[in-house]
């Protein structure tokens, strides 16, 4: 079964106006849609052909760079499209709050450090909230990698991605990154975060 582009659960224009119609329905219909075709056409006739997602993204550094970046590509803007939603924004509650304020002092040092990860990323990439070791930790990595890859430099499970690419800010905010990272809080469904939070904890725990 080759892989397909999963709906977007909710309107292009549902995360306005912190993220924009046009770049949703560029980003998900052409970004991630190339993403998913080009990972068909990498595995095809392959022995790679029929494995899971997670199970090519594990192995992608071994695989080949089409694999890894596409690949890389469909398991992020998936995870990504999740994570976001209409009528979101505000604060996580619940374990998961208690969690980032031990780690990181506040959310709103947490927020800090995160729009650094962000921002500081050269060039395309994704910035991610993981749990690594029972722990939550800010990170951040180049193109399409993810912290589930063998070749990430900080491996963990991820419960918070953004990404920092322009194609997910240009139309609207432009050359501006940090408007976009300041912006997109608004749009993080926190619920959805915790769910993937306990779920992490729940691996670890067994
Ligand atoms: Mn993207």
């Amino acid at each position: 079964m080759a892989f397909t582009l999963p709906a977007l659960p909710y309107a292009h224009d549902a995360l306005e106006p912190h993220i924009d119609k046009q770049t949703m329905e560029i980003h998900h219909g052409k970004h991630h849609q190339a993403y998913v075709d080009n990972l068909n056409k990498a595995i095809a006739g392959t022995p790679n052909e029929g494995k899971s997602l997670e199970d090519l993204v594990a192995k992608a550094g071994s695989i080949s760079p089409a694999v890894r970046n596409n690949g890389g590509g469909h398991w992020n803007h998936s995870f990504f499209w999740e994570i976001l939603g209409p009528n979101a924004g505000g604060k996580p509650s619940g374990k998961l709050a208690d969690a980032i304020n031990s780690t990181f002092g506040s959310f709103e040092a947490f927020q800090e450090k995160f729009n650094a990860a962000g921002t500081t990323r050269f060039g395309s990439g994704w910035a991610w909230l993981i749990v690594k070791d029972d722990k939550l930790e800010v990170s951040s990595t180049p193109n399409q990698d993810n912290p589930l890859m063998d070749v990430a430099e900080v491996k963990g499970t991820p419960i918070l991605g953004v990404d920092v690419w322009e194609h997910a800010y240009y139309l609207k905010y432009q050359n501006k990154r940090p408007d976009y990272l300041k912006a997109i809080w608004n749009a993080i469904d926190w619920k959805k975060v915790a769910a993937r939070y306990e779920k992490a904890q729940a691996v670890v725990a067994h």
